[in-house]
């Protein structure tokens, strides 16, 4: 897994001004950063902080922005791992790595411990996906090992655990039970409002002809559908096709071009998805 310190590791950049729109679930980890700050002052009022919690949306639409900015605010240590790499490990190594997993995240209380794709190993047992199907059943007793970590984590320990997924519907129940995952927090597509404020953060990265507001209402309104993910991607490419042409700023054609590359892109995705 990695580990990022807060104060040196390269997830230190990531604050909440960084996660534009998502106003809402914001709210809802703060939470967790006031009582990752000051674990003592809940213990002491006898108040019981969610264990954790689920980040469910598409894809690219800050669910690891916003984890990596809770331990940012909270100055604490973010220990990541992706669900696929437990999946990967045979021989028992899937819940060996749970175990070691959270035997790290005790030693370094408080922290966050963040699984990405969490699907991969908290499919719903019953769907008899290929990696449940295996001799070992390897994936259930990743499964399995992870519910019982999850279940000796007393409260008070300090260790408080995000996960997040693009397929909320597939995950086993026994992981949203009361104690688990139990909070479920919507990182979904960005409204039009939300388009233009991340546009407005990711065109702030980039020399342009004029300020970042002066494009980020109309590519916002050309964006329908896109998430946060494509218009950092829209940003980066306007810079790469600004650069090809040996111009000195990026301008407005070099930002419609990129939409134009990013929409393909996206439709050729969703073409061969479907
Ligand atoms: P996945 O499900 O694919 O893991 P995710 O929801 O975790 O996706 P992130 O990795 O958080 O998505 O986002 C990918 C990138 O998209 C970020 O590094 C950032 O550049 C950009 N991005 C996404 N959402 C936002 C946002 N709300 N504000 C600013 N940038 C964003």
């Amino acid at each position: 897994f990695t580990l990022v310190d807060p104060l040196t590791g390269p997830g230190k950049g990531v604050h909440f001004s960084d996660v534009a729109g998502l106003k809402e679930a914001k709210q809802e980890v703060t939470e967790f950063v006031d009582y990752l700050k000051q674990p003592e002052r809940y213990k002491s009022l006898g108040a019981k902080v969610p264990k954790g919690a689920l980040l469910f949306g598409p894809p690219g639409c800050g669910k690891t922005l916003l984890a990596k900015a809770v331990a940012t605010e909270a100055n604490v240590p973010f220990l990541s791992m992706n669900g696929s790499e437990f999946i990967e490990m045979i021989g028992g190594l899937g819940a060996a790595r749970v175990r070691d997993l959270f035997k790290e995240g005790r030693k370094r209380s408080p922290c966050i411990i963040y699984i990405d794709e969490i699907d991969a190993i908290g499919r719903k047992r019953s769907a008899g996906s290929a990696q449940f199907d295996g001799a070992s059943g390897e994936g259930e007793q990743t499964l399995n090992q992870l519910l019982v970590e999850m279940d000796g984590m007393a409260s008070k320990e300090g260790v408080i655990m995000l996960a997040s997924t693009n397929r909320g519907d597939v995950l086993d129940k026994a992981l949203l039970r009361p104690g688990r995952f139990d909070r479920h927090i919507l990182i979904d597509l960005p409204t039009l409002e939300e388009r233009e404020q991340i546009f407005e953060q990711h065109l702030k990265g980039i020399s342009l002809e004029y300020s970042p507001k002066h494009y980020s209402k109309r590519l916002a309104q050309l964006t329908p559908g896109f998430s946060g993910a494509d218009i950092a991607n829209v940003c980066n490419e306007a810079a790469l096709h600004a650069a090809r042409y040996k111009q000195t700023v990026v301008r407005g054609d070099n930002l419609e071009c990129a939409v134009e590359r990013v929409v393909g892109g996206t439709e050729k995705r969703s073409h061969m998805m479907s």
